[in-house]
């Protein structure tokens, strides 16, 4: 079921790189594992999967101790306390989640304690919901430059957590908005910063996400089925 699942998921990547002329290896599939089981997101990994996206701390740590030597890594998508920023540059390798200054120093600090350099990406509330995290539009390219100042933290790019739609065309300016203030934060050239990864897409619009330029998409319900 899930390797089945996969290969649909991955066979839809490639349909929408080819739509626009990219390439199927410049978008990374992150599988959302939120709820799931060890034991399903192993069959993932047997199945090929090599990025695993969590959204709690707690869950990841038992989730990442139970399928330790397993040839995956994780990203950490959810909301990120500050207390718990130490579990987060222990566990993952890209932190999706970053929207604020506070959050970015103490991962900062938690990185030099462990002689790591943490590469992040900044959210960004593109549409400016109030139940949604992340920085907003007009204030994302200050907080990048404050930011950038972190010696242990590398700044890779942006993700978004659009508003949902069940169509996604109407998806579509947000993630247009997200690559659009993506150049212009690379255009800044600011020390130290890249925007080569843009994180968008899910389940329901991960296509349109990758004609938008998407880079890394998050998919969770299309691979492991709906969660409880
Ligand atoms: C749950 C979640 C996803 C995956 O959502 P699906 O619709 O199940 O693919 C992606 N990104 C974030 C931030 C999430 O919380």
């Amino acid at each position: 079921m899930i390797k089945e699942n996969l290969t649909r998921v991955r066979r839809r990547i490639e349909q929408a790189a080819a739509r626009c002329g990219r390439d199927p290896a410049s978008v990374r599939l992150v599988a959302v594992s939120k709820t799931v089981s060890a034991e399903s997101v192993k069959e993932a990994i047997d199945a090929g999967v090599r990025l695993l996206g969590e959204n709690y701390i707690q869950e990841a740590r038992e989730k990442v101790d139970a399928l330790i030597g397993s040839p995956a890594s994780w990203h950490f998508i959810g909301h990120l306390q500050t207390n718990k920023a130490r579990f987060a540059v222990e566990l993952f390798e890209l932190i999706h989640s970053v929207d604020s200054l506070k959050l970015a120093r103490e991962l900062d600090k938690q990185a030099r304690q462990r002689n790591k350099v943490q590469p992040i990406l900044i959210q960004v509330n593109i549409a400016e919901e109030k139940s949604k995290s992340g920085i907003t539009e007009q204030a994302a390219a200050k907080l990048i430059r404050e930011v950038s100042c972190c010696g242990n933290l590398s700044i890779r790019g942006l993700m978004t957590m659009p508003p949902f739609f069940n169509a996604p065309e109407k998806v579509r300016p947000y993630f247009k908005a997200l690559r659009q203030l993506s150049n212009r934060i690379a255009a800044m050239n600011i020390d130290g910063v890249t925007m080569r990864e843009l994180s968008m897409g899910m389940t329901g619009d991960f296509e349109v996400a990758i004609e938008e330029g998407s880079t890394i998409v998050r998919v969770g319900t299309a691979i492991f089925g709906e969660r409880q």
